[in-house]
């Protein structure tokens, strides 16, 4: 079976204000295999890129603070790498790609010279073998012209062959993890299908597994095998890409579904969007953080905040609705019908263990 190459767990982040630290991670959990799509969802400010950029250690350091948590890469914790350790596996292992492809360009910079930079630092190529490499990757991400193109600059280039330049730079050195935070976002749609179309065949070559921050659930159906949802620092929902859109069971994820609009005319629905906004990080309280916007919320949901219960063997969900002493008449339809039974669930159990 396909190993994890990346493991987060319990990983807690917060950032040091004037009036203490305030929390934008709250125990957080996933993994990745080799050459899948994990997609991390939820509004803006949900924590999934600071969970994005934790991984990467491009967090200032002055002013945050992990207080708790592991990000294992090939069973190694990175959280106690070394500065050295951490520059090494950074762009050769683990490559990030950011929604502004000019906030990763250096605009004074040949991209010929921006792709060769990195290969010189982590790999024995000669200039000569280094400059082959450069215009394969721009040939493989589809610049047309690619020798030509390696001596033009940044400014040259549409918005949509930038962020292909700088999926090349990513790819250079063949990680086995690129992180892709909102890199569409920027983008018209047709360019964002072609982008999103390249990393998805990129993937298939070099067997890169693939963590996608994103906002948009079409990107999301597009792209992802499996998805952690996020709310309020924490991953309330994660499962299969088929779990979290047939059968979800927290009422966010169910929410981020409904204002989705759907993209077949003829099932289209209203979009109902969630009501409210998120909660402010440094005022939560000791229950569920969805519970002001909830149409479901009970007494118990004001009080305590549910841990993470395991559906199935790839779903969890942090909700009350989950609970075994939830009394039946409390549950919402949607989510009874979405609900499988406990021996629908063993039974995939033993599927997967068999
Ligand atoms: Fe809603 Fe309660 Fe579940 Fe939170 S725990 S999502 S408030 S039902």
């Amino acid at each position: 079976m396909n190993q994890n190459i990346l493991e987060v767990d319990n990983l807690h982040v917060s950032f040091k204000t004037r009036n203490g630290a305030v929390p934008a991670v709250r125990g957080v959990s996933f993994s990745l295999k080799k050459g899948e799509t994990l997609a991390i969802v939820g509004e803006s400010g949900s924590g999934k890129s600071v969970t994005a950029k934790s991984i990467m250690q491009l967090l200032p350091k002055q002013n945050t603070v992990i207080p708790e948590g592991t990000i294992r890469y090939e069973g190694k914790d990175m959280l106690k790498f070394s500065n050295k350790e951490i520059q090494s596996v950074r762009g050769s292992d683990i490559s990030m790609v950011f929604q502004d492809p000019m906030t990763s360009l250096n605009p004074t910079m040949k991209i010929g010279k921006q792709i060769m930079e990195g290969l010189s630092r982590h790999t024995q190529l000669t200039k000569k073998q280094a400059r082959q490499r450069a215009k394969e990757m721009l040939e493989l991400v589809g610049i047309p012209n690619p020798e030509t193109r390696l001596d033009a600059y940044p400014h040259q280039f549409s918005g949509g062959m930038r962020q292909r330049v700088v999926i090349a730079i990513a790819l250079a050195c063949n990680p086995k993890i690129l992180i892709a935070d909102e890199p569409t976002t920027a983008l018209d749609v047709t360019i964002q299908a072609q982008i999103l179309r390249l990393m998805r065949n990129l993937q298939e070559k070099m067997d890169t597994g693939i963590i996608l921050i994103t906002h948009d659930l079409g990107v999301v159906a597009n792209m992802a095998d499996r998805v952690a949802v996020m709310y309020a620092g924490e991953v309330v929902e994660q499962g299969t890409l088929d779990e979290i859109f047939y059968r979800p069971q927290h009422p966010y994820t169910l929410g981020l579904l409904r204002s989705m609009p759907n993209l077949d005319a003829s099932r289209a629905q209203p979009l109902i969007p969630i009501p409210g906004s998120p909660p402010d990080p440094s005022a939560l309280g000791t229950g569920c953080p969805f519970a002001a916007r909830c149409p479901y919320t009970m007494k118990v949901c004001h009080d305590y905040n549910p841990g993470a219960v395991a559906i199935s063997e790839s779903q969890a969900v942090r909700c009350w609705l989950q609970d075994e002493r939830t009394p039946p008449e409390h549950i919402p339809a949607e989510i009874k019908e979405g609900r499988r039974s406990t021996e629908e669930a063993a039974a995939d159990a033993e599927g997967v263990t068999a």
